[in-house]
């Protein structure tokens, strides 16, 4: 039922490094199982990483962040007094807060509800310096404002997500997630509800069980499993390094416990620990809920986490044609290899 389909080329050209002696370059395009995305993997770009990635330059960052704490307003004491609230007809607390966390309205919202979580207490730390607990406590408050919107009739769907540093879309040093929530699924949102549905459907099965119990049984992917979270890194992934975490005999919203949420932090934790070891700085996550308010026997939540460009200065884009305009993904780091590294990571716990 489920198919890892992958499609090998092998097309010559003359190569002018070569004195255009006649060569051939392979080429792997792998489709997901569920979806229609892509990835191409072509082995002799996987010794470039550090060419396309370049260095990531701490420094830099620090630099930035020193520029910035000054007039931070997720750094205490302004995350408790000058960010946005909420009415308390809404949210009787104005902002939610949790350990070192603090969640408060996005200033410019670009969803029904979308709402911004600052992720402790210090301005700026690197990835090995997520704690689990501190991440915990951040998806906490996501998953507690997401249970707040049963006053909100229009919400029915919501995403937990992450950009951290410039490449990979923020705007502020200051580690923070942020929670979307709407009455229509965002794009790829619908197409992963409806794909899982219909697999639902037709096999009378559903697929993220299935494709656990695939990954576990061939252990190529396969990271770990800690409570009911699964870690399997992807097999065509949708960008760099992409890692799911699926979080089984979970189908509704109030079905997720604080455990739950506790092992994913520590998964997530050893997974920004195991990016920054391979030389990575950045990342995006999204941590996609059944829809909000029935339980849907056919999805569970889903975590897809990726690393985006390292920060140095002068950094060019990781994203071109192929992931903005085709929708596919270039693998450099193959997939069954980025498990075997995050294996010896989690391992360390
Ligand atoms: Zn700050």
């Amino acid at each position: 039922m489920i198919r890892f389909r992958k499609e090998c080329y092998k097309r010559p050209f003359l190569n002018p490094l070569n004195n255009f002696q006649e060569e051939t370059q392979e080429l792997e395009v792998r489709f997901d199982p569920l979806l229609d995305h892509c990835a191409m993997f072509n082995p002799a770009l996987e010794d470039k990483v550090k060419l396309f990635f370049g260095k990531h330059d701490w420094a830099l960052v620090e630099k930035m962040a020193q520029k910035t704490q000054e007039t931070c307003f997720m750094c205490p004491p302004k995350v408790y007094e000058v960010t946005p609230a909420y009415p308390e007809d809404f949210l009787p607390e104005k902002r939610l807060t949790k350990g070192e966390c603090t969640l408060f309205p996005n200033l410019f919202p670009i969803a029904l509800r979308h709402a911004v979580i600052t992720v402790g207490h210090a301005h700026f730390r690197q990835l090995k310096d997520f704690s689990p607990p501190l991440i915990t406590d951040g998806l906490s408050l996501g998953i507690e404002f997401l249970r707040r919107l049963k006053r909100d009739p229009e919400a029915l769907v919501g995403v937990i997500c992450a950009n951290y540093l410039p490449p990979a879309g923020a705007s502020l040093v200051h580690p923070h997630f942020q929670v979307v929530a709407s009455r229509e699924s965002f794009p790829y949102l619908r197409h992963l509800y409806e794909k899982s549905f219909m697999f639902y459907q037709d096999h009378g099965q559903n697929f993220w069980d299935l494709l656990v119990a695939r990954e576990r049984e061939e252990r190529k992917r396969f990271i770990r499993k800690i409570g009911r979270v699964n870690f399997i890194t992807s097999f065509a992934p949708l960008g760099a390094n992409e890692i799911l975490a699926v979080i089984q005999g979970v189908h509704a919203l109030e079905e997720l416990e604080q455990k739950d949420l506790e092992d994913l932090g520590q998964g997530i934790a050893a997974i920004l620990s195991g990016y920054q070891t391979l030389g990575y700085g950045t990342f995006n996550f999204s941590l996609f809920m059944p829809p909000l308010k029935e339980r849907s026997p056919w999805f569970n939540p889903l975590l897809r986490i990726i690393t985006r460009q390292n920060m140095y200065e002068n950094y060019r884009t990781d994203d071109y044609f192929l992931q903005r305009q085709l929708g596919a993904e270039l693998i450099l780091t193959p997939p069954e290899k980025l498990a075997t590294h995050m294996r010896g990571v989690f391992q360390e716990d």
